[in-house]
């Protein structure tokens, strides 16, 4: 839209110039013709051209400045002065307009409707404002030309008529200024219109985007911070299903309203999706926005829906995910998916709540030396490519540094424990970057070949973290996490407890994700089969007693579990 209306401006930019452009052309001419005026004759002398020549070669100088100062017209478009521009430019054209109208006959000089030009022009140009303005300069210059060079003993005739004259540049711009108004004023709702989401009424899709990647590239000039909250329905799915779309439609409306009063004139709330709405916050640091959220969160909570004791949790309710630029995402892609990230966890944790983004590499950076930072960074990078070839890693990694979690502190690990284990839960999967995505995502049984080359990824990743001292401890987990309790894993056939102990659990969390996840090759089971799948291998696929330890946590944190759906699906 903004296209458009950029094009459309710079089409009257165009026709205006070229309107102006002739009228300095006009003026050359009438110079001549004012040149020759009194001369009866045809045939110039030497003297004539020696005059003429200089008034022609002016009237052709200014008018190409002119062309060039056209030409570069779309900068001057977008030149944050282009109001001061368009006023200036204005004024020259009268000043240019009242020496032609002094030289040639002053008062009596029949050239003055050529203050009508420029009325037209700058009110198409600029507006009412501008074209009353100028109109009134333009009758001042021609009602002043009369009073000084006109008969002022007598009735100075030229001045009645010229009140006339005037009175039609001022009615020209007034009448003239208006329609522009009226066209501009239906041109703004046409564009708020196809801006605006026709159920929610606040911006759409294509708008947040728009808008985000401004408010971006001014937050990174300014360094000031931009906080974004995406929100999702709770069950929303099932208040449909018991109600109606349309009664799940008026919901929506509700939440819109909802967003839009709880936020400052500034921000931008979005319905994103279906049942997905994002607000872009200015200026907000993560603290400020995190204050915005559970206030959100806290009066959709509140609000009396329709039928909404029938919820599975007994109210309507949203999740609310936030991430702020620069801290969390450098820019507008990272952002939205940090948000996204921060907003499937606060659904992970029991729903009705506010997450922030968290990613356990920020974590691992702060126990990193300095001189590895890059490193980090570079395999922050390496997961994100993992990301783009195989959505299904990424997810997952970030499902089993969670699982990790739970189950580290279920068994008791100590703190130092607890972060190796969270970093090679992290880092496991990295040696897959060098997997093609035919083979990752291949649901036909892979050849001989093709199985040889999956079962490099631990040994590949080895090689890539290799250089970062501080990451040595989990150099084990990332080799031996596909080895098996009886040894019948890859890639070195280790047996028992010759597998270290974080490896074990490791091997567990990772294999119920692929086990609960949709997978290419095979569906994902429910988390009570996969409770079933764990206690069928514990003891030759699993240790048992992690294994064991495993499902008491899944039994603890039903809920947690029942969301895997979800999460697995992303
Ligand atoms: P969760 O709590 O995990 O978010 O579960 P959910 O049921 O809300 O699932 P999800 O977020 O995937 O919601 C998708 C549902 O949103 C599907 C559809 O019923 C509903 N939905 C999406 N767009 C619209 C819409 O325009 N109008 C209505 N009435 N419902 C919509
Ligand atoms: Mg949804
Ligand atoms: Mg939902």
């Amino acid at each position: 839209m903004n296209k458009i209306i950029s094009n459309r401006q710079k089409k009257v930019f165009e026709i205006v110039s070229i309107v102006k452009l002739i009228c300095l052309l006009f003026c050359g001419i009438i110079v001549f013709n004012y040149f020759f005026r009194d001369k009866n004759i045809i045939i110039m002398t030497n003297n004539d051209y020696l005059n003429v020549i200089p008034l022609g070669v002016g009237t052709l100088v200014i008018a190409l400045i002119y062309i060039i100062w056209m030409f570069f017209s779309t900068e001057k478009l977008k030149f944050k002065n282009s109001r001061l521009l368009q006023i200036t430019e204005d004024l020259i054209f009268i000043l240019i307009f009242s020496i032609l109208i002094v030289v040639s006959e002053a008062h009596e000089s029949q050239y003055k409707l050529l203050f009508l030009f420029i009325v037209i022009t700058s009110t198409i140009q600029s507006g009412i404002k501008q074209g009353m303005v100028v109109s009134t300069i333009s009758s001042m210059t021609v009602l002043g030309i009369d009073l000084i060079y006109g008969d002022n003993t007598n009735v100075n005739q030229h001045f009645e008529n010229d009140l006339i004259l005037c009175s039609i540049f001022i009615l020209t711009a007034w009448l003239l200024g208006y329609y522009v108004k009226i066209e501009k004023e239906y041109t703004e709702n046409l564009t708020n219109l196809a801006n605006i989401d026709g159920l929610t009424e606040v911006y759409n899709h294509r708008f947040f985007h728009d808008a985000l990647k401004k408010i971006l590239e001014k937050a990174d000039k300014e360094k000031s911070p931009v906080s974004l909250i995406f929100t999702d329905i709770d069950y929303f799915k099932h208040y449909n299903d018991l109600y109606g779309h349309q009664k799940g439609d008026e919901v929506l409306r509700t939440i819109g309203f909802i967003l839009k009063s709880s936020v400052r004139a500034g921000d931008i709330v979005a319905r994103y999706g279906g049942e997905e709405f994002a607000i872009i916050l200015p200026n907000t640091s993560e603290k400020d926005c995190l204050y915005v959220a559970e206030r959100i969160r806290t009066e959709v909570e509140r609000w009396e829906f329709e039928g909404e004791e029938n919820q599975p949790n007994g109210q309507v309710t949203i999740s609310l995910g936030v991430a702020t630029f620069p801290d969390k995402a450098s820019n507008e892609i990272e952002l939205v998916k940090s948000s996204d990230d921060a907003l499937y966890r606060a659904k992970f944790f029991n729903k009705n709540r506010v997450e922030t983004y968290y990613s356990v590499l920020e974590e691992l950076k702060k126990d990193i030396e300095a001189e590895h930072i890059d490193l980090i960074t570079s395999i922050k990078t390496l997961i994100s490519v993992i990301n783009i070839k195989d959505r299904y890693t990424y997810g997952h990694v970030e499902r089993v540094v969670m699982f990790a979690k739970l189950l580290g502190n279920k068994l008791g690990l100590t703190e130092e424990e607890m972060k190796t284990l969270k970093y090679g839960a992290y880092l496991h999967d990295i040696g897959k970057i060098n997997i093609s995505k035919d083979v990752l995502n291949k649901k036909m049984r892979l050849t001989d070949d093709e199985w040889e080359m999956l079962k490099q990824h631990p040994a590949n990743g080895v090689d890539l973290i290799k250089p970062v001292e501080s990451l040595k401890q989990i150099i084990p987990l990332i080799l031996h996490h596909h080895e098996r309790y009886d040894g019948r894993g890859y890639p070195s056939g280790l047996k028992g407890n010759d597998i270290s102990y974080l490896t074990r659990i490791l091997t567990v969390v990772d294999s119920f994700d692929a086990m609960t996840s949709n997978r290419p090759y095979s569906n994902r089971k429910t988390y009570e089969d996969a409770i079933e799948e764990l206690r069928r291998c514990s003891g030759t696929q699993f240790d048992s007693k992690i294994a064991e330890a495993f499902i008491e946590v899944v039994q603890e944190n039903k809920d947690k579990f029942d969301n895997l759906t979800l999460f697995s699906e992303k």
